[in-house]
């Protein structure tokens, strides 16, 4: 799993290019996420980008996270341990 201090690393590393601000707005984020995701929907299950395009998408939400002060770390273990114990309407077959 990739760490605090990357998750950080990346945040200044994006604010250095000039793509988040103080002031970036929620907005901004979800667009950014839904052009990113667009990328991913673009490459399909077999293009050769798809790989880089997923990361983007989950760099993207890692930025949104730290932004908003989010522990996302924690986040993410609460929520696989949520997920064991549902019970899924829709069981991938
Ligand atoms: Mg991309």
């Amino acid at each position: 799993m990739i760490t605090k201090d990357k998750i950080k690393e990346h945040y200044k590393i994006t604010v250095n290019r000039g793509l988040i601000h103080p002031g970036t707005s929620f907005k901004e984020f979800t667009n950014k996420i839904q052009e990113e995701l667009n990328e991913v929907i673009n490459e399909g299950e077999t293009g050769k980008g798809l790989n880089k395009e997923i990361a983007d998408v989950i760099l993207t939400c890692y930025n949104m996270a730290y932004h908003y002060s989010i522990d996302i770390e924690k986040e993410l273990l609460e929520k696989i341990e949520i997920n064991k114990n549902r019970v899924s309407k829709n069981k991938i077959k």
